[in-house]
Formats: C-alpha cells, sequence, structure tokens
C-alpha cells in the first residue's frame, strides 16, 4: 500500500490502518461528508460507501487504484443516507452490497429522493436555506447555514449529471466476503437507521460501523429506533473490535462506543420527561448540535403510548 501522502485529499485524509486498509476521513471542508474506507481483500478491492457527491466519489475511486493497484471491485453501502450512497454511480460496474431492508428503503424512497435531486428542487432549497440565513437576527444564528448552503451548492453542481444508483446485491443478516482476508458483513436491526450494515475484519479487528458509531458529532437518531440501538450497540462490543472507522468524525475505539450508548440513554431520559431538553456540557463541542433538539423530539414520539409508529418518519 503506499503512503497516504500520495493520496489525493481535497475531500478526504486518508490513513493507513492497517496491511491493506484505509480509513478515508471527510474534510470538513470538502463534499464527500461521511467517512469511507479501502480495503484489500487480497483478490479484490472492497469500498465502504461512496460520499455525498461525484468529485469525492472520484477521489475514493482513485485512492482504491493508488492504495491496491486495482479499481474497486466490491462496494458496500452502510445505510441509505445519500451522504453514503451518492457516489455509487461510479461503482455500479461491480455489485455494491447492502442490507435487504436498505434496498427495501431505497425502493420506497426512489421517486422521493430523485425529485429531491432535481436542479429546480435543489434551487428552491438553497433559495430557502439563504432566505432562513439572512432572517436569522445572529452571527451564531447564520453560521450553520452556511455549510448547509455549501453543500447543497455542490450536489447542485452535479445535479445533470449525478444517477440515484441504488444497491444491487443484498443480504440478510451476515455475509461473509469472498478474498483471503476474513471480513463480514453483519447487521443487527434497527439503530441509525431501521437496517446499518457493519463490515468486520476479523483478524484485524477492525470495524466499519457507517453512522451507528460516529465520533465527535451528534448522531442523527431520526430514521431509526434510539432504543434498540443500544442493543446494536451491545453487538458491536461483542465483537470486541480495537479500531472503528466511524461514519462521521475521527476513527474510533470501543471508548466511543461508550461515549454513543451515554449520549442514546441521555437522550432517551430527557425525552421521557417533559418540557424544553438542554443540552448537556459535553455534547456543545460536538460537530451537528443542531440534531439534538429533533434528536429528543423524535425520541418523545418512540416512547409516546399510541398506535403503531411511523416505521420511517426521517
Ligand atoms: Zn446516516
Amino acid at each position: 500500500m503506499k503512503s497516504a501522502r500520495d493520496l489525493p485529499s481535497e475531500h478526504y485524509t486518508f490513513e493507513a490502518i492497517g496491511e491493506g486498509i484505509a480509513f478515508g476521513r471527510a474534510r470538513p471542508e470538502g463534499t464527500g461528508l461521511s467517512n469511507t474506507g479501502v480495503v484489500d481483500l487480497g483478490h479484490s478491492t472492497l469500498v465502504f460507501d461512496t460520499s455525498l457527491t461525484l468529485r469525492s466519489a472520484r477521489e475514493i475511486h482513485k485512492a482504491s487504484e493508488l492504495l491496491t493497484h486495482r479499481p474497486p471491485t466490491l462496494t458496500v453501502n452502510s445505510h441509505w443516507h445519500l451522504d453514503h450512497i451518492l457516489g455509487n454511480q461510479l461503482f455500479a460496474d461491480r455489485p455494491i452490497y447492502a442490507s435487504q431492508r436498505t434496498i427495501e428503503i431505497l425502493l420506497e424512497k426512489r421517486a422521493e429522493l430523485t425529485t429531491e435531486l432535481t436542479p429546480d428542487k435543489l434551487e428552491a432549497d438553497i433559495r430557502e436555506f439563504e432566505r432562513q440565513q439572512s432572517a436569522a437576527s445572529t452571527e451564531a444564528g447564520r453560521r450553520p447555514y452556511d455549510a448547509v448552503l455549501r453543500i447543497n451548492r455542490a450536489v447542485l453542481a452535479e445535479a445533470t449529471e449525478l444517477k440515484l444508483t441504488l444497491p444491487s446485491t443484498s443480504f440478510e443478516k451476515e455475509l461473509r466476503l469472498p478474498g483471503d482476508r476474513r471480513a463480514t458483513l453483519l447487521t443487527f436491526g434497527s439503530g441509525h437507521t431501521e437496517s446499518d450494515t457493519l463490515l468486520f475484519l476479523e483478524q484485524d479487528r477492525i470495524l466499519f460501523a457507517g453512522d451507528l458509531v460516529v465520533a465527535e458529532n451528534h448522531p442523527n437518531l431520526t430514521s431509526g429506533d434510539p432504543a434498540h440501538w443500544l442493543v446494536v450497540l451491545d453487538r458491536i462490543e461483542g465483537l470486541r473490535p480495537e479500531r472503528i472507522v466511524t461514519g462521521h468524525g475521527p476513527l474510533g475505539s470501543l471508548e466511543t462506543v461508550a461515549a454513543m450508548r451515554d449520549y442514546l440513554t441521555t437522550v432517551l431520559e430527557l425525552a421521557s420527561q417533559t418540557g424544553d431538553p438542554k443540552m448537556p456540557s459535553q455534547y456543545r463541542s460536538w460537530a451537528e448540535p443542531d440534531q439534538f433538539t429533533g434528536n429528543v423530539a423524535y425520541a418523545r414520539t418512540r416512547l409516546a403510548p399510541k398506535g403503531p409508529q411511523p416505521r420511517d418518519p426521517g
């Protein structure tokens, strides 16, 4: 594997975290948005998550070639959120794996997501964000819109080229991938979304966790089951990984899983109380603080003892 210095780095910083294993951390100023990874499986090369834009996805593709001397031969989508799948079209000549439920959700949402990604809709969204930004009364209120606008404009710039590409190959609960390296896809049910896929490299004790484990970032709780997410974290701990490729933020470990557990427990506790939730001080420095209020509100809808719950209001 080449050194990380040789790699393209507008959207990602790549770091070798094992022999033939690279962690791609999304740069805050790039347009990839979510973390990624490249794994040499022996006679094939795996890419984990394909980022939000085609230009960042091209960088992942190039990293695969530079690091393993072959283009990606299989790709994995950890879940259906767009910042993990929009680069798929560059990898679609080979299988793109996702859990069965993730593919079902994407089929259910395909028409809606396709509309969301049309130039007209993206332009309208941008105009609305610009309006909200200028209506904000403080600098602190205006600031979060800078990143939102930058990302939306990056997607708009590629909208005519972009083709929402769904994963092609499903697995149900567990799938051992072919190759010399012991690499297994797993899903433990609803957590961040209704079905998130993990990649576990058993001998290397490295886990690719998607957004089930994020570091120094507020997780997004509004597409899955926050209470069952705690059960999923138990299963993750049971794998005894030493290093965890997070969905957002720096490389993680079991300590990062413990921090996720504390966060989820705190949100569930606040959701069971009435009144405006106050963000505990330890989470104020985490990225995406705007998620917090929505996370508590969503957890409240899950706790409410009434009728059938919506399957996916996010
Ligand atoms: Zn996500």
